[in-house]
């Protein structure tokens, strides 16, 4: 490690050193020596930790107080970076995030918390069949991933069991990208979708989204064996979201295990329609608090819409998104 001679060696040497006074570096710590690593998994307190291509447990150091530190956070460490049986290091620094995903509280969970951070797209694991796809699930999905900043992207799975025109119908006039994929199928367009970004996963319980997981890593089963070295349980059963690394380090994914609701009364109109440049310009000379809704008397876009200035099928969708933000939770 290149130790750089600093300022605060100067500050260290001039100052008298007097017997059992603390060492200055003590009191106000540079952490020179830390390294920097990116936080995959958080269980009761304990986070997984990847350094240079290397597993390591760390906990939050004492400065950190009760910044939260969550799946996707980009860390410095300090301390015992071996990644050896029974190490721990201590994570110093939290980067300020790029993007954050996150969830209002609800029945599930009583507090406004940040699932993942820095990703850049939110991949909706809907099936096309068996289940049969539930649109306000997805329109709620992609409520969050508009609100959070992270691209959407559409993942119809079991296109072997039905086609998927009528549901890409529902979403076209928003410009969601979309891929389908099959049983057994070629997952080569998803994984160009995937490539050099970090993608979190989202979709309730049998679309198919844990086998798309296991294909995307093949070692995914190993890794969260892995993680469970520190936990002693038999498998990943954390609600905490967990990172994978995709093969040929083409990207990550985020699988969100225990994710089963997710409350987005955080979401505000305004930001909202920020994700849709075009809808947001017509909207300038809207009433102070309008919030762009279909019932609201004096929307700019009800006026864009009649001048044949926006697509109404873009406006009745973007509204339905709007509607989606304000129904209960259950199921994503
Ligand atoms: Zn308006």
């Amino acid at each position: 490690m290149n130790r750089r001679y600093s300022e605060h060696d100067v500050e260290h040497y001039d100052r008298p050193k007097r017997k059992g006074s603390r060492p200055r570096t003590k009191e106000r710590p540079t952490y020179d020596e830390a390294v920097d690593g990116v936080v995959v998994t958080v269980d009761r307190g304990r986070f997984t930790v990847i350094v240079e291509g290397r597993e390591l447990w760390a906990v939050k150091a004492r400065p950190l107080g009760r910044k939260g530190v969550v799946t996707g956070d980009r860390v410095r460490i300090v301390g015992d970076t071996t990644g050896a049986e029974g190490s721990l290091a201590r994570i110093v620094e939290v980067a300020p995030r790029s993007t954050v995903l996150r969830r209002t509280a609800d029945d599930d969970d009583p507090v406004e918390r940040v699932l993942v951070a820095n990703a850049d797209q939110l991949v909706v694991v809907t099936a096309l069949a068996d289940p049969e796809p539930r649109t306000g699930l997805i329109d709620r999905a992609l409520v969050a991933a508009y609100d959070a900043g992270l691209a959407p992207l559409l993942c119809l799975t079991k296109a072997d069991l039905a086609d998927p025109e009528t549901l890409l119908s529902t979403y076209r006039s928003l410009g969601v990208p979309w891929v389908v994929t099959r049983k057994d199928g070629d997952l080569t367009e998803l994984r160009e979708r995937l490539a050099g970004r970090t993608s979190v996963l989202l979709g309730h319980s049998g679309v198919g989204k844990s086998t798309l997981v296991n294909a995307l890593v093949p070692d995914a089963r190993r890794e969260v064996g892995h993680v469970n070295a520190v936990t002693g349980r038999g498998r990943h059963t954390s609600t905490s979201a967990l990172m994978l690394r995709l093969p040929d380090e083409a990207g990550w994914i985020v699988d969100t295990p225990g994710i089963r609701s997710f409350g987005l009364a955080h979401v505000e109109p305004e930001h909202l329609i920020e994700a849709f440049p075009d809808l947001d310009e017509m909207t300038e000379d809207c009433p102070r608090g309008c919030t762009h809704g279909a019932d609201e008397p004096e929307c700019g876009l009800d006026q864009a819409v009649e001048a044949g200035q926006a697509d109404p099928e873009r406006v009745a969708s973007f509204r339905r998104l709007l509607e989606a933000r304000s129904v209960p939770a259950y199921l994503l």
